[in-house]
């Protein structure tokens, strides 16, 4: 057991040679974790120059400081260089892993390299065992977890075993890493980074222990924080409907994408409101592991698969963005349908947003004549769930050139065939929120081109005036605030009770007083480098593109100020360039 906690403890497997070594990397009062870390592991050890599936590229699992000390400490950082962009990024997911790493007594796992055949690496405090699964080769993420599961069986309760499924072995660009049950490192093609190592999956087996401080301030520093998640109203909405409240708001707004976005409003949203999802096909909630709250909703899915009365029946889970991506995008209004295409995106590891959103172009492109049965194989209409369902598996496994193109991205197979302007692209796929000009910009220039990586919709919603500069002060603090939190990493939800001020309180509880001190100054430098990072992996603000449709959009507001876009983004783009120069030099680790 460790005693100096200055540094971050990092196992580094290399599947090439098949050696693993653990570093003593850095200064965590510099690096801080989770984002912060992955990003230093990365300048360090990025090879800058090489493609994002370069298998010698590194690939990143991260958790933070308070990572097993603290409620809805629950998230992992994955960091990769992304094959949809090229450039350094960021996906996180909850689930068992970031317990299962702190138990192992890790603070990252760092693989480089490509196993020779199709492998699983299996990881523990006292294992590092890599085994050939190629009897795993194109299995689905369902029957690749049921497989890979057996490893580490003994350590069951702090066991995760994530996985890719046929999407991510072929290199779909938008292909995802699926965590334990119903959680995803979803965006920007980190399943594909796994699929160029040969790596099936990796089981994580939290088998060893680490103690909590001494002392009466942690215990009662626990009990506060503990208190203030679940004994207040702040995270109710996230059990009770969930994220899918949202639907029946935004549509009301008239700021929810519905058929490719070429509305923001139909009266049809009770069919997949998230009161419908829960009155109707809610089964239970369940939670990541060190969560109290337990957002994520999981829903019945019936499947009639005989004539007579014989039903096959599945869970799957459903949020606010998955509904968006795979429901009113594509125009469908029967929440059975929701969950079917669900439940087939997850089976093919393929990111639910990514794929939604591009089908959707698809579907608007096949009304236009733009693409035919040539391109699409099946037909590719709104509302019709069917096509869309096959549409998926072609995806996945690449049936045709065009399906090839399309797993490159959307505006990529636009660029080809026809429809960019069309084509729902803010440096990926959108996010679910159509509330104007800020949230537009936000997405298209952003660090993760997530609807995470600022509140960007929200200042579109509670912003009085159209002020340019006041808008690109808020994204640049508001991501600030956020890094901290996903340098700890704690779930994005409790960003209301881990403000900078609780943070660097519940450091200095767990013995890291360095770390808290000098929180302010690492949050700037770690956000300082994560654009450096990506504006050295080939991201040029010069070059973004909002395609013409964000210009049409309409919301409650009227339409678009494309005048007031522009002078956001031109603003946004030199903060961004200001924020890359002004990156530290990150001092590198030692084998320990
Ligand atoms: S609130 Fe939801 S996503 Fe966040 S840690 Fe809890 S269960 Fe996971």
């Amino acid at each position: 057991m460790r005693t100096d906690h200055s540094y971050s403890r990092v196992l580094h497997v290399d599947l090439e040679t098949g050696r693993s070594r653990v570093l003593r990397f850095g200064s965590r009062a510099e690096h801080l974790g989770g984002s912060g870390l992955a990003a230093a592991l990365y300048a360090t050890y990025g090879l800058h120059e090489a493609p994002a599936l370069d298998p010698r590229q590194p690939l990143i699992f991260a958790v933070g400081p308070l990572t097993g000390f603290f409620p809805l400490m629950s998230k992992v950082v994955c960091g990769f260089r992304s094959p949809y962009t090229g450039e350094w990024a960021e996906s996180h997911a909850g689930g068992r892993l970031a317990l299962s790493l702190r138990f192992a007594g890790y603070d990252a796992l760092m693989v480089t390299g490509a196993a020779r055949g199709l492998s699983a690496l299996v990881v523990g405090a006292r294992t590092v065992d890599v085994h050939d699964v190629n009897y795993l080769r194109g299995a689905d993420v369902f029957s690749a977890g049921k497989y890979l599961r057996r490893f580490g069986k003994s350590s069951s309760g702090h066991r995760s075993c994530i996985r890719i499924g046929p999407a991510g072995e072929r290199g779909v660009h938008y292909a995802c890493i699926n965590v334990d049950s119903f959680r995803h490192f979803g965006r920007l093609g980190a399943g594909s980074v796994m699929g160029a190592k040969n790596l099936k999956g990796i089981v994580v087996q939290g088998d060893g222990a680490f103690p909590l401080p001494d002392g009466n301030a942690y215990a009662k520093l626990m009990r506060e924080v503990y208190k203030d998640i679940t004994a207040t109203d702040k995270m109710r909405k996230y059990h009770d409907l969930g994220t899918p409240a949202n639907l029946l708001a935004l549509n009301e707004l008239k700021a929810l994408p519905w058929n490719n976005l070429q509305k923001t409003y139909d009266e049809r949203i009770d069919g997949v409101s998230g009161e419908t999802f829960a009155d109707k096909f809610l089964l239970r909630q369940t939670a990541c592991a060190g969560c109290p709250v337990g957002c994520i909703h999981i829903g019945l899915l019936r499947q009639q698969f005989a004539s007579d009365h014989e039903f096959l029946y599945k869970q799957v889970s459903y949020d606010y963005e998955s509904i968006f991506s795979q429901g009113t995008m594509l125009g469908l209004t029967n929440a059975s349908d929701v969950l079917a295409l669900l439940d087939e995106t997850e089976k093919l590891g393929l990111d639910c947003m990514s794929s939604g959103v591009a089908l959707a172009w698809v579907a608007e492109a096949v009304d236009k004549g733009v693409l035919t049965e040539a391109e699409t194989i099946v037909p590719v209409r709104f509302g019709e769930v069917q096509g869309f369902l096959d549409a998926l598996r072609h995806l996945a496994l690449g049936s045709n050139e065009f399906y090839r193109v399309l797993g490159t991205g959307t505006l990529k197979a636009a660029d080809v065939y026809g429809g960019s302007d069309y084509a729902c692209v803010l440096g990926q796929e959108m996010a679910g929120y159509a509330t104007g000009e800020v949230f537009f910009v936000s997405q298209a220039y952003g660090f993760r081109h997530s609807h995470l990586d600022s509140g960007g919709y929200s200042w579109d919603q509670s912003a009085k005036e159209k002020d340019a500069g006041k808008a690109v002060d808020f994204l640049v603090d508001d991501e600030y605030k956020r890094i901290l939190i996903n340098s700890m990493v704690s779930c994005m939800f409790a960003r209301a009770s881990y403000g900078p001020e609780r943070i660097g309180e519940c450091l200095e509880s767990v013995g890291l007083p360095d770390v808290a001190a000098n929180l302010g100054s690492a949050g700037k430098a770690m956000q300082a480098l994560r654009w450096n990072l990506k504006c050295r992996t080939g991201f040029d603000v010069h070059a973004v593109r909002i395609p013409k449709r964000y210009t049409e959009v309409v919301t409650w507001k009227g339409g678009i100020d494309v005048g007031y876009m522009d002078d956001v983004r031109t603003r946004y783009a030199q903060a961004i360039l200001d924020m890359a120069a002004a990156a530290p030099v990150v001092s590198g680790g030692e084998e320990g």
